[in-house]
């Protein structure tokens, strides 16, 4: 590997990270800043930092991978063994003074750090924990870390990694084991659902400890999280949606990430040649929120996508679809339905749910006042009974759907 100075590594290994979307920095523990050995970038309060995006998705962290040489060749990656790409690697020290850089000049409240896989997993993973530990431990970093682990490393390295980080997550990848054997045969489902428990128990149990005694160690108290890329393989939209309800009760993910794929330069063959639709991904982040925030079940979200080719339209949210295809559910009254059915209207968010709950304590609500509480009270009417509101009929919603349909492209037709 040709010599190259820290800007040029910088470039390559954050372009190179900005494939994977699993990023956000939400639900760590809180640190102060004002501890005994001093410490920076704590994430609440004065010093958190926004705006800096190497990648354009991540915009307050620094996103990068170690490095972007691998040893493996998953098929649908730009880094794989066989991918003509230019290569680089940071040490472990270049990471941490990168960061810590980084966060004295504003740009960051925290690291991101993932790694194609060198010499072998425990390497590999031994060097990202030195990262965590190193900001941790050598430099009082208290900003957020979110190590992206490897599932075949030794387990006493993600129970390392666990200590320092805030987020730890191990990609599933491909929607269906079957999708994982034919794109990355080097992966296996197993031994990533097999570290995926132990992270769940870590988190379990680092969350016990703290609840007992203050002074205990935790273990990652952002939990974990996951990413699947959608668009690689012929998985649906009904599928993925199983696939991620399983995952959440399994491990008790925070998150699952939907990426949609994009096309590499020298692809495989076995890789379809176009990108999915952007609006894909979206659609299913909409259906994850169905299921985590608006109490449908997974079967629910499923009976929005077409029964044919069980995917989720594109034109509609599914939150509409369903209740466009279960109009005996509506109209709902405001006055009266409770919580669980209100979260069931198109339109309505847990937020604006809650101030219905509250305000109805006091009077019975006209349309008004439901409108104050929405960004568009349009799209609610068809399927609210208020005060001085009856729809006449449900078929009034179906006028966004009456637009010509947006169909899903067959990436897998012969
Ligand atoms: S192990 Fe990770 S970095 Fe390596 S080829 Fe597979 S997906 Fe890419």
């Amino acid at each position: 590997m040709a010599q190259l100075d820290i800007q040029a590594k910088l470039a390559i290994l954050a372009d190179a990270a900005k494939y994977d979307a699993s990023c956000a920095s939400s639900g760590t523990a809180k640190r102060d800043s004002a501890g005994k050995k001093g410490g920076i970038g704590s994430t609440e309060g004065m010093g958190i930092c926004h705006a800096y995006a190497p990648d354009g998705r991540c915009i307050s962290l620094l996103k990068i991978l170690l490095t972007n040489s691998c040893i493996f060749d998953c098929h649908y990656c730009i880094n794989r063994k066989s991918s003509n790409v230019r290569r680089a690697r940071f040490t472990a020290e270049e990471v941490v003074q990168l960061t810590l850089s980084f966060y004295r000049r504003n740009y960051i409240e925290g690291l991101f750090l993932s790694s194609g896989i060198i010499r072998s997993s425990d390497y590999t993973m031994e060097q990202i924990v030195e990262v965590a530990r190193s900001l941790r431990e050598d430099h009082g970093f208290r900003g957020y870390i979110h190590l992206k682990t490897i599932p075949d490393a030794d387990p006493k390295l993600l129970e390392l990694a666990g200590r320092h980080a805030d987020r730890l997550s191990i990609n599933v990848e491909l929607p269906t084991v079957a999708g994982l054997q034919r794109l990355a045969p080097e992966k296996s489902a197993a031994q990533i659902e097999g570290a995926m428990g132990a992270l769940r128990h870590g988190i379990e149990d680092g969350r016990d400890a703290t609840r007992r005694y203050k002074a205990a160690p935790g273990f990652a108290p952002a939990g974990q999280s996951t990413q699947m890329i959608v668009g690689a393989d012929a998985a649906t939209d009904r599928d993925i949606v199983a696939r991620a309800s399983t995952l959440y009760d399994r491990y008790q993910l925070r998150r699952v990430y939907y990426s949609a794929f994009s096309p590499i330069p020298d692809a495989s063959t076995v890789l379809p040649l176009q990108r999915p639709p952007l609006m894909r991904e979206h659609r299913l982040y909409q259906s994850d929120w169905m299921m985590r925030f608006y109490g449908f079940a997974p079967g629910e979200v499923a009976a929005a996508a077409d029964p044919a080719t069980g995917m989720l339209p594109l034109d509609i949210d599914p939150k509409l679809a369903w209740a466009l295809k279960f109009r005996e559910a509506f109209p709902v009254d405001v006055n009266r339905a409770p919580r669980e059915a209100l979260l069931r209207v198109p339109g309505l968010g847990p937020k604006a749910v809650d101030g219905i709950i509250t305000a109805r304590r006091w009077r019975r609500l006209r349309l008004e006042d439901v409108a104050r509480l929405t960004r568009s009270i349009a799209k609610l009417r068809p399927f609210l009974i208020a005060e001085d509101w009856r729809p006449t009929t449900i078929a009034e919603a179906a006028a966004p759907v009456a637009r010509p349909r947006r169909e899903q492209l067959e990436l897998f037709a012969a």
